[in-house]
């Protein structure tokens, strides 16, 4: 396919802002495109060239990209940062850069989709000496084969900034109304399509791969989508709830268990061989030998895929440990041993998915733990059931919070026994009791240099919810309090290298980075795109677990707010 298509079909994207609208010219266009390219093209329209899970970032940097687009323009660095400091974005920089240009150069081949997704590809693996270099050509090299319109894409592409709110629910909708349905369809058919694409969606983690199966097996294929060992699912996600006794009113008996300040893993395990992963589909295997030691010990199923919470213990006294502690193993390289002996860890079970050949996704709750109890041989402190409790009882719950936080633990999950398994949707299946104004995470979407001795850093972050709509990130407050110089220092460090643009003393970056937050107040204001201010929000910790897709929403925010007893 020719990639101006795709180009005119981002542009038409950008000028609607309805997710129906969306999801319609999505659905129009897939049909249009051939089996063999779906794949490619959903993850293009996605602006990735990796699946979600995959390991692999671009990674591309604003000064790079400048230098890209002088060299395919002939204009200079300091001309195409003139240009960049007025629009604020290298996509319209490249298109005015290149439309500049196109009257002396005739382009003699048209772009192919397929080209700029192979290149793009293989920028991640140039390495080593030279590799700038050998980046900085290629990415010339499309631009130069670019249209105006061609190069904003590209560009937005390769920097992760495409933003034409193609979120994931859209791709789903579209999916569905293209492959599985037509005016005719009855509503519960409609309903079955949409399952079946959250299913494979749920084990394939890429919905490139899941449109191509839609168009060319349709339901009973999507239906058909197994386990697939050492590939990360997605997982299912709680809701929160502001008072035990709303949950227990409106599900009677429910499963209350210690809500750990850990790290979810999913342990994958297929004969001797073991995989890891977090809520975010990070392959941690190799992170945490010491996990997989004693999942090979403690579960006895040739075949199984279980999910817990680790956390990190104190050899010490025994007691847990802040999650920041063991995040520090996360993306460890070297001296995983020596951490591993360091910062030890427990894991607390809660869930099974598959067992022995069998999918556990539509069993009961109450069906899984009891599969899962079946096949664990806990040792327990190291490897072991969650705590839990089953009852209606209020005040027995009530008890058992108080228990969890005296054990320092986050506070309690309530689960409902007869819910199925979701994938990677907030359902009403289990929901979440913390604290009492409960801490918010966010993601950073510009900050600013501080001053006098703190000039040095960017020290204060401006702070945004998610639109789950329209994928937007939406600002809700400023924040400056809370840091450590230390952490001011690493802060600023890790800003600068997702710088998108500069304006005085402010740079916005890109959403990347999630921070728990915490604040006395939510208040309505207009100064802020969500529509509410936070009043004295407050630094508790970076969310190294949590991704953009993971932050909170503008609902949740709504629903604390009106929770304050403000309804407006
Ligand atoms: P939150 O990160 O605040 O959205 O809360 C959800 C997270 O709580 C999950 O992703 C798990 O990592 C964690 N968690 C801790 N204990 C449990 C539990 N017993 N059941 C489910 N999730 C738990």
């Amino acid at each position: 396919m020719e990639y101006s298509i795709l180009a005119d079909i981002y542009e038409k994207l950008e000028n609607v802002s309805s997710k129906l609208a969306k999801a319609d010219i999505i659905a129009k266009f897939l049909k249009s495109v051939q089996s063999n390219e779906l794949s490619k093209i959903v993850l293009l329209l996605q602006g990735r060239v990796f699946p979600s899970y995959s390991e692999y970032e671009l990674g591309i940097a604003t000064q790079m990209m400048i230098k890209a687009i002088s060299k395919s323009s002939g204009l200079s660095s300091e001309k195409v940062d003139g240009i960049f400091k007025k629009t604020g974005d290298l996509g319209l920089t490249a298109e005015r850069c290149v439309a500049g240009r196109s009257q002396t150069i005739l382009l003699k081949k048209k772009l192919s989709s397929d080209h700029v997704f192979e290149n793009l590809q293989k920028l991640v693996t140039m390495t080593g000496e030279g590799s700038q270099d050998r980046k900085l050509g290629l990415i010339s090299e499309l631009i130069i084969s670019a249209q105006p319109k061609e190069a904003r894409y590209i560009v937005r592409t390769i920097l992760g900034e495409l933003r034409v709110g193609a979120a994931e629910g859209i791709i789903r909708d579209a999916i569905v109304s293209a492959f599985l349905i037509d005016e005719k369809t009855a509503k519960e058919d409609k309903g079955k399509a949409v399952e079946a694409v959250e299913n494979a969606w749920g084990l394939t983690n890429d919905y490139g791969s899941v449109a191509e199966m839609a168009k060319e097996m349709g339901i009973k294929g999507l239906q058909r989508v197994g386990i697939q060992f050492g590939k990360p699912m997605q997982v299912m996600l709680g809701l929160a709830a502001e008072k035990i006794e709303d949950v227990v009113k409106e599900f009677g008996e429910v499963i209350a268990e210690y809500k750990y300040d850990g790290m979810r893993v999913i342990i994958e395990k297929k004969g001797n061989r073991l995989w890891l992963f977090t809520r975010r589909q990070e392959d941690i295997t190799k992170q945490f030998p010491d996990i997989v030691e004693l999942a090979r010990k403690c579960l006895k199923a040739e075949e199984c895929i279980v999910e817990g919470e680790a956390l990190g213990i104190d050899a010490k006294t025994g007691h847990p440990l802040p999650f920041q502690i063991l995040g520090q193993r996360v993306h460890r390289k070297y001296d995983i041993e020596k951490m591993a002996k360091e910062i030890p860890v427990q894991v607390n079970l809660f869930d099974a998915m598959y067992i022995h050949g069998k999918t556990l996704f539509n069993a009961p709750l109450t069906e899984r733990r009891k599969e899962l109890e079946k096949i664990l041989n806990p040792i327990i402190g190291k490897f072991q059931m969650a705590k839990s409790i089953i009852t209606s009882d209020t005040e027995k719950l009530e008890q058992f919070y108080q228990e969890a936080l005296k054990g320092r633990q986050e506070g309690l999950m309530l689960k409902v026994p007869d819910s199925v398994y979701t994938f990677g949707r907030h359902v009403g299946a289990m929901y979440k009791i913390k604290g009492v104004m409960e801490n918010l995470d966010l993601v950073i979407i510009s900050a600013t240099w501080g001053e006098g001795v703190r000039s040095k850093w960017l020290t204060s972050y401006e702070l945004a919810c998610r639109d789950p709509d329209t994928g937007k990130f939406l600002s809700c407050g400023n924040m400056s309090t809370g840091l450590s110089e230390e952490e001011y220092a690493s802060m600023t460090k890790i800003l600068k290298k997702i710088i998108v643009s500069e304006k005085r003393k402010t740079i916005s970056v890109k959403p990347k980075i999630v921070l728990e937050v915490a604040y006395q107040e939510i208040q309505k204001s207009p100064n802020y795109e969500s529509g509410f201010g936070l009043r004295f929000p407050r630094f508790v910790r970076i969310r190294e677990d949590k991704g953009p897709n993971d932050a909170d929403t503008i609902e949740r925010v709504t629903s604390l707010y009106k929770s304050q007893g403000k309804i407006g």
